[in-house]
């Protein structure tokens, strides 16, 4: 009888100090115009991340007229916050490093196009020619916290704003516990650590999906990674569609049109968010021939896939290991070509 007890004792243990290792929670909450999605093993309160998502919102978007980025675009000049006016900063870096193919001064051109109001609106030349005009990112004069923008420019920080985001709340749920986390918004994955079913099946990381651009209900394939984080720009999430032309949200900032280059989605994988969420956008401007340049300029430190209009898949080297292509997604090539 002792026996038996310490046998059901110990199926017990076994089965409290399991679950104990497993317990995963998740939310889901609206910010930034979408949705994100939180599943980690620590102590199951969300509140942290979900008002760091909200506060920074509110400080961020152009859209709220009481943001400190709606108070520039209105007034032409104000004094940001350190956090606000770094991202500033980090966005004309960038812009200055990919020759304006990521812009952070589209403010005008966006406002101009207005591309998920679902008004549909198609601008004429005149009206997209004196939008061009306020978007020179030199332009921007920055002295202390003091920012002046040239007449007319207005500031849209929509291409790294869920990539900065993203960071902060992977860093907040995952500093409570050491805990295993996985934060999504929009086109966005932020991981740490393993998901509960790879570490069921002894196995490391989490699978992040990559939406097939031809398909947006299936993956074009799968990465696992236990650090890191994914961006994925396309023109697949927000457009509209008029006379059998789309109309999407990433703008090359030398026509004023919507990007039009031979990549469906690219994406980009990092350790950094903000780069990575403006990397993503710039690199589906630029087209794949000058997106492998510029990955071999090494100026910053990524990998990516881009899936382009022909179905084929370019990958670099860091992360051939780590991606399984989903063969059967519908107008996808499996034969994946690396790049070196
Ligand atoms: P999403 O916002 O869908 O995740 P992106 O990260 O690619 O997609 O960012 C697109 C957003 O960035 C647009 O909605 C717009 O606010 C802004 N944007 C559009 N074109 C550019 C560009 N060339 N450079 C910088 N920001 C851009
Ligand atoms: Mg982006």
């Amino acid at each position: 009888m002792k026996r038996i007890c310490m046998i059901v004792l110990c199926f017990v243990l076994c089965l409290c100090s399991c679950s104990d290792v497993y317990r995963y929670t998740s939310t889901e909450f609206y910010s930034m115009t979408t949705f994100v999605n939180v599943i980690s093993d620590g102590d199951g309160n969300f509140d942290n991340v979900e008002n760091y998502a909200k506060d920074f919102e509110n400080r961020i978007s152009r859209t709220k007229s009481d943001s400190e980025i709606a108070r520039l675009n209105r007034d032409g000049s104000a004094v940001l916050s350190e956090d606000t006016l770094s991202i500033l900063k980090k966005s004309l870096e960038i812009a200055v490093n990919t020759d304006g193919a990521f812009n952070p001064c589209l403010g005008t051109l966006s406002e101009l196009w207005d591309i998920t109001s679902g008004k549909e609106y198609v601008p004429d030349k005149g009206e997209i020619e004196t939008a061009l005009k306020n978007t020179s990112y030199e332009e921007v004069k920055i002295e202390g916290n003091k920012v002046t923008l040239p007449k007319g420019m207005k500031i849209d920080l929509g291409g790294v704003a869920k990539g900065y985001a993203l960071q902060k709340m992977v860093e907040i749920e995952s500093s409570e516990k050491d805990a295993n986390v996985c934060v999504s918004i929009g086109g966005n994955v932020g991981v740490r650590g393993s998901s509960e079913a790879n570490r069921k099946n002894n196995k490391d990381g989490w699978n992040v999906g990559i939406t097939n651009p031809f398909d947006k209900n299936e993956l074009s394939g799968t990465l696992t990674l236990t650090k890191g984080f994914v961006s994925v720009s396309g023109a697949y999430e927000r457009f509209f569609e008029k006379d059998g032309k789309v109309y999407h949200h990433i703008f090359d900032s030398k026509t004023g049109y919507p990007a039009q280059s031979d990549i469906a989605s690219a994406a980009v994988i990092n350790n950094d968010g903000l780069e990575g969420d403006a990397l993503s956008t710039a690199l589906f401007v630029m087209g794949s021939i000058k997106a492998i340049e510029f990955y071999k300029e090494n100026k910053y430190n990524f990998d990516m896939i881009l899936v382009l209009d022909d179905g084929d898949i370019l990958i670099t080297k860091g992360i051939k290991d780590k991606f399984t292509v989903n063969s059967s997604a519908k107008g996808i090539k499996s034969d994946i070509k690396v790049i070196d």
